[in-house]
């Protein structure tokens, strides 16, 4: 971890994380919690087994916030406080509509980043309380659903769902099982939509979510594939 200028200018400085760091941290977190409750970590893990995790880390989760009340594409929202753990909301359409768990997942695990890997900054950030103790919100972030995937959090959210050493397994398997010989796979070809495949099967996550990963993780790549030049 490196830290950086903190561009809202509420700290000078905020924690920045490698992706091999981001990988080891969320893999530990999911490890624990499945080791704790089943023995074992098998995948996928379940949504209600999300839901309980972000819950034990949280002051509040609420699944079933109004859209409106969230604004406009936002899909969770995590609010740190100086004095209590952050509370969490969900926007209520993705827990009341079943074609949405996928995006239920991500959100969940998005905002799960949040509080791990930033919660830290918070921790009685604020020491002296106000007049009539009112409590101060430190932060508030609110994600939008184009911004579920692509952020650092959103790295978080593919590490929490497909973690690296299980990934890294369901490729040897998908490499195994197709005879695939070449130095990557590109995303371009059929071999590249089979392994989406397995991974979106696997670990229930999204095609969007499965080929953002394993192009992040290198097990894919965008350039396509090279034939006949030998
Ligand atoms: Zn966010």
């Amino acid at each position: 971890m490196k830290w950086v200028k903190d561009r809202s200018g509420r700290f000078a400085k905020r924690p920045h994380y490698l992706p091999d760091e981001l990988d080891a941290k969320c893999e530990a977190t999911i490890d624990a919690f499945l080791k704790e409750r089943y023995g074992a970590a098998t995948f996928p893990i379940s949504t209600d087994d999300l839901t309980i995790l972000l819950e034990q880390n949280v002051d509040s989760l609420d699944l079933y916030a109004e859209p409106t009340d969230l604004g406009v594409d936002v899909e969770g929202v995590t609010d740190f406080y100086s004095s209590r753990k952050p509370t969490v909301k969900i926007n209520k359409r993705l827990i009341e509509d079943s074609r949405f768990e996928n995006r239920l997942r991500t959100t969940l695990t998005h905002e799960l980043g949040h509080v791990l890997l930033h919660g830290f900054m918070f921790e009685g950030a604020v020491k002296s309380r106000s007049l009539f103790d009112v409590e101060e919100k430190a932060e508030s972030n609110q994600c939008k659903r184009s911004a579920i995937l692509t952020t650092s959090e959103g790295f978080a959210c593919g590490a929490y769902l497909m973690p690296l050493a299980a990934l890294t397994r369901a490729v040897q398997q998908f490499i195994h099982k197709s005879g695939f010989h070449g130095h990557q796979i590109s995303l371009h070809t059929g071999a590249g939509t089979s392994l989406i495949d397995d991974v979106v099967t696997e670990f229930s996550v999204s095609r969007d979510a499965a080929r953002v990963r394993l192009l992040q993780r290198g097990f894919l790549t965008e350039k396509p594939e090279i034939k006949g030049l030998f």
